[in-house]
């Protein structure tokens, strides 16, 4: 196979033109190319508004020619031999399991550990404390639209995870040899996400086709042979010497298992709290808050591409970053074009925001987190750490949630950017339509935040406005609090994947190993491997 990079076309262009591009950057005739494999679809708008597409392209040439001998006479580093090796699964060890593997919580960490398992014959049993996908969705759909938390399902809890309400945007940072990554948006497309997902360099789904797509997994584990039990939470974790012997659920059901895998995610904070009173290392890591903002998507679509409106690239996206005066940062984060906030609360009495879009990302609207990190030592200078050392950031965001709700009186508190900088309350909006599920009331931001921090927000939102025109504007829209942006704790594992006690296997965000959609379901992989390769699959 010969991977042939650099492909550059105009957008728009029609399905001939890249087999065309392809023979004459190979210096052969196109009827000599067997088969064209997208491997990656990038934009290049260095010269907007002419806008192209660059593609990184795997041919197979006719049976009648020689690949070495056409690489060589191209005498080109973008275009080589290649073989393409695909995921791998790991060899089972045999070690026996007594009782099959537990799993808790099924977002992508759970659902891809999960699935891996139940590929492999080892029948898991997940449990997840909120709603099965379709019921979720009603839960969280009531939520918007009266206003009623539903604490066990909502949209950090229930089948699919933090991710199922959300932009779906699937890129991932993780390096990845071993092809779990293409495993991953395999795997996605199988279920029913769309195929150009393998090789956009910005793949996303979209929360409305992502919700089938969960639901086709779950499936497919439940047809190998593993159980999902959903509005099950994992409530505790009985030990024998150092490692985890059974567990139990909902202060309930005893259930023996020497594997646990923990895939709670990065807002179970009553399991961080058991986990805390068990011999289980842990500590408080840095994180990220701040607020969204609110931009019309023309605004940014012609900041991206010299034009408002281009229908075969869809709305733009952003990603900006900025040094403040004091030292601290802040960044775009969880960007979504045409895309909506969202109320992500889970806890009575405290209000998260967070963004999310469907497929076509056509809410008129571009909205993004705007954050700055702050670390376990920050919260202890602001007074807001708590007693517990672990949990110190568990208790910030609280403080920072609780904050947001009493401002909004329980509805997402806005305000407009040049109110937040001058520091009075907005009486009206400008010309920017709020795009926000759930109730939204005009409130102090500022208040929200330890001083510093309000500060960096107004000086970093500002600087943006010398990247993107316009990103400054005194109409762009604020809504808080930006809490739950990664885990503010992490649970301790070695090499084998296991915490200090035996048996115990925590992985994807909450643990503090992962960061997004894919590289959660990729860490899951991980903890899965672990598994196989230690035990043997003939479960008793
Ligand atoms: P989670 O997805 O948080 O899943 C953990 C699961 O464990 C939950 O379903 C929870 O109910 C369950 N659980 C917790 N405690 C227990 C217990 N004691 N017993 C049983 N079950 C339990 N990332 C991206 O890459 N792209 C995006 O576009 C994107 N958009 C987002 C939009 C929103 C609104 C949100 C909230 C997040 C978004 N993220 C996005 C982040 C992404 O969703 C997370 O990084 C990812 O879901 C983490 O996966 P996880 O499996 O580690 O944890």
């Amino acid at each position: 196979m010969i991977r042939t990079a650099q492909l550059k076309l105009k957008v728009g262009h029609n399905k001939d033109e890249l087999s065309k591009a392809a023979a004459k950057a190979l210096k052969i005739k196109e009827n000599e190319i067997a088969d064209i494999k997208i491997v990656k679809r990038s934009v290049d708008a260095r010269k907007k508004p002419e806008l192209y597409f660059v593609y990184t392209a795997d041919i197979e040439l006719c049976r009648e020619k020689n690949e070495e001998s056409v690489v060589r006479r191209c005498k080109s580093p973008g275009i080589k031999i290649v073989n393409v090796s695909e995921y791998k699964m790991t060899e089972p060890g045999r070690e026996k399991l007594e009782s099959r593997p537990v799993i808790a919580g099924m977002g992508p960490a759970g659902l891809f550990c999960g699935l891996l398992l139940a590929r492999a014959g080892y029948c898991p049993l997940i449990l997840e404390r909120g709603e099965a996908v379709e019921n979720r969705q009603k839960s969280v759909e009531r939520f918007w639209r009266e206003g009623m938390l539903d604490v066990r399902s909502n949209v950090q809890f229930g089948e699919g995870g933090a991710g199922t309400f959300s932009d779906g945007k699937l890129n991932t940072q993780v390096k990845d040899p071993a092809g779990r990554n293409q495993f991953v948006l395999e795997t996605l497309v199988d279920a029913g996400a769309p195929p150009e997902i393998i090789y956009e360099a910005k793949p996303h789904i979209g929360t409305d086709i992502l919700r089938d797509v969960v639901r086709n997994i779950r499936q497919e584990i439940i047809s190998l042979g593993g159980e999902v039990r959903f509005l099950t939470k994992l409530t505790d974790i009985f030990t024998d010497k150092d490692s985890v012997c059974g567990i139990e659920t909902d202060e309930r059901e005893r259930i023996d298992t020497r594997v646990l895998v923990l895939a709670i995610g990065h807002s179970a904070r009553d399991t961080f709290e058991l986990l805390s009173k068990k011999p289980v290392p842990m500590r408080a890591k840095p994180f990220a808050v701040g607020l969204r903002i609110e931009h019309p998507q023309e605004m940014i679509n012609l900041y991206q591409y010299g034009r408002k409106d281009i229908e075969e690239l869809g709305a733009a996206s952003y990603k900006l970053t900025r040094k403040l005066a004091g030292g601290r940062g802040i960044y775009s984060f969880c960007m979504c074009p045409g895309g909506y906030v969202v109320n992500a609360s889970s806890e009575e009495g405290g209000l998260a925001v967070n963004g999310m879009s469907y497929h076509k990302r056509d809410s008129g609207n571009a909205n993004s987190a705007m954050i700055v990190t702050v670390s376990p030592e920050d919260f202890k200078a602001w007074g807001m750490a708590g007693e517990n050392d672990a949990l110190s950031g568990v208790f910030f965001q609280r403080e920072l949630e609780k904050a947001a709700f009493l401002a909004g009186e329980g509805k997402v508190p806005i305000q407009l950017f040049g109110d937040f900088k001058e520091g009075r309350m907005s009486t009206r909006l400008g010309d920017i339509t709020p795009c926000i599920k759930g109730d939204y009331a005009f409130a102090d931001l500022r208040g929200i935040f330890p001083k510093e921090l309000g500060d960096s927000l107004a000086e970093g939102i500002t600087g943006c406005g010398s990247i993107i025109p316009g990103f400054d504007r005194s109409d762009a829209l604020l809504s808080g609090v930006e809490s739950r942006t990664s885990s503010p704790v992490r649970i301790e594992r070695g090499e084998d994947f296991q915490s200090s006690l035996k048996g115990l296997y925590p992985c994807g965000e909450g643990a503090g190993y992962a960061g997004g959609i894919t590289s959660a379901a990729m860490d899951g992989m991980k903890a899965a491997e672990a598994i196989i390769r230690r035990y043997a699959s003939n479960v008793s």
